[in-house]
């Protein structure tokens, strides 16, 4: 059976101008100077950046990845970004149905999903997020959410190749609060079993299953021990590379 291999990925969000590519360059140092990493590092900075962040680190391993993308390939939707673009620009994945989305946007299931599929035709990994809210969570809805939010979000032809879900609870993204352990296990669980009924044991087996939602230096050992946990995506932490690299080096060989 194919084990996951893990993914830490940046999700920078509206940071970071031309000059922050030096943070990542400084990520880059700290790769090379380890010795291996049994993980995959992914930035996805804002869209204007991915050309040069793509150019400027391109001996590095790091991926570079976008936040979002149309569900189109061409055509007149004013500032939107296609994912055909974002290849275009040198990017391997984009972030798709991340809460800011689905929340500032008003981003439906339905929607996430065309953009995932978007994501596939264009030859990049779609990292799909779902994740409930405090008072979803709170009323004892977080699997059946989880649930619909999957369902809903998955294309047809989605693979453990095209796609990484991320597990993101909403309440837990910038506030510094995480769930418990048990938690995180619980809904991952909960995720893989899901991902095993649509699209059969080897693609679930083998696909990705992060989690996001302050996770940093100090707590991500613990986290990224949790069974089904296949790395993280991390938003605030990934800003500055010497939070980002405490985080990464979880998975460093020596
Ligand atoms: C995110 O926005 O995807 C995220 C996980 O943010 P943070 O790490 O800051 O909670």
């Amino acid at each position: 059976m194919n084990q996951p291999h893990p993914l830490v990925a940046g999700n920078w969000k509206m940071n970071g101008l031309r000059v922050s590519v030096n943070e990542a360059e400084n990520l880059a140092e700290r790769l090379a100077g380890a010795g291996g990493i049994s993980a995959e590092v992914m930035i996805c900075p804002p869209a204007l950046l991915i050309a040069q962040f793509c150019r400027e680190l391109s001996s590095s391993g790091i991926l570079i990845g976008g936040q979002d993308c149309h569900g189109e390939s061409s055509g007149a939707h004013t500032g939107d970004i296609a994912a055909e673009m974002l290849k275009d620009a040198g990017a391997s994945s984009v972030i798709v149905g991340h809460s800011e989305r689905r929340a500032d946007h008003g981003e439906s299931s339905e929607e996430v999903c065309v953009k995932a599929s978007a994501a596939h035709r264009a030859g990049l990994t779609a990292i799909i997020c779902v994740g409930e809210t405090q008072s979803q969570r709170e009323k004892g809805q977080t699997l059946d959410v989880i649930s619909e939010q999957l369902s809903g979000s998955i294309p047809h032809g989605t693979t453990a190749q095209n796609t990484v879900i991320a597990y993101e609870p909403v309440w837990a993204i910038g506030t510094g609060l995480t769930p418990t352990l048990d938690d995180v296990g619980e809904v991952h669980a909960h995720i893989r079993a899901q991902l095993s009924s649509a699209l059969g044991q080897g693609d679930a087996s083998a696909m990705r299953i992060l989690y996001g939602g302050s996770v940093k230096p100090g707590n991500a050992a613990e986290l990224m021990a949790v069974e089904n946990v296949n790395g993280a995506l991390v938003g605030g932490a990934s800003l500055k590379a010497e939070d980002f690299w405490g985080i990464i080096s979880v998975y460093a060989k020596s």
